[in-house]
């Protein structure tokens, strides 16, 4: 398959490593928004689902740069919670929330809950949109338990929170090898990858 060039749709830097590497075994020639000198660029997520919001994303950077275009849009849902925070985990604590306001808002919303009942997942809606306007959806999803107490440093937002049970360890605790094989983000990337290589002819 021939090198393709894509623009990834984030401001986050975090997840633009994770989709580098997750994506570097793959001939696509990543590109930041920053190298369209967009970085500032805010985009209105007013989708009310993860499919949606990574779509608005997408496109707005298609639109913007008329090149493949892929976004993300991730969160975590606890099932306690009747999945919140859900599309809203980047705002849970409020607009301009930091991840610690965030992840003690959940902390205390969760006090007192047993380990049985502290159940979630992380989705990732995956969106690629092609300069003709065609558009791949995906998901990943990855099950997990929500700690008692933030445990790693490793990652981002919610991670030291999200303990993995076939690791017994938090997305904090785990490298970043292991998280991005098992992760919503690997696993919706994983999908995308298959998805490309059959649209643009193996
Ligand atoms: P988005 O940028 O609107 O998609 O918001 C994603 C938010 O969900 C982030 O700000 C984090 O709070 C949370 N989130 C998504 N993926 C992850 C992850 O891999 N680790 C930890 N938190 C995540």
């Amino acid at each position: 398959m021939d090198k393709h060039m894509a623009v990834v749709a984030t401001g986050n830097q975090h997840k633009l490593v994770e989709i580098r590497k997750i994506l570097s075994d793959f001939p696509l020639e990543i590109k930041s928004m920053k190298d369209f000198n967009l970085e500032g660029l805010e985009i209105i997520e007013d989708g009310k689902t993860f499919e949606e919001n990574a779509l608005i994303k997408a496109t707005t950077i298609m639109e913007k740069t008329g090149c493949l275009s892929i976004a993300d849009d991730s969160g975590l849902e606890v099932d306690h919670l009747d999945k919140q925070p859900g599309i809203y985990s980047a705002r849970f604590a409020g607009e301009g929330a930091t991840t610690e306001m965030n992840n003690t808002k959940l902390l205390k919303m969760l006090e007192g809950v047993p380990t049985d009942k502290r159940t979630g997942r992380f989705v990732c809606a995956m969106a690629a949109v092609f300069p003709n306007g065609e558009t791949i959806v995906l998901r990943g999803e990855c099950e997990g338990i929500i700690g008692v107490e933030a445990s790693g440093t490793n990652g981002f937002g919610y991670d030291p929170l999200f303990i993995v049970p076939q690791f017994d360890k938090t997305f904090g605790e785990l490298d970043s090898e292991t998280k991005n094989q098992i992760s919503h983000r690997g696993r919706a990337l994983e999908k995308l990858k298959i998805a490309l290589n059959e649209k643009f002819g193996g």
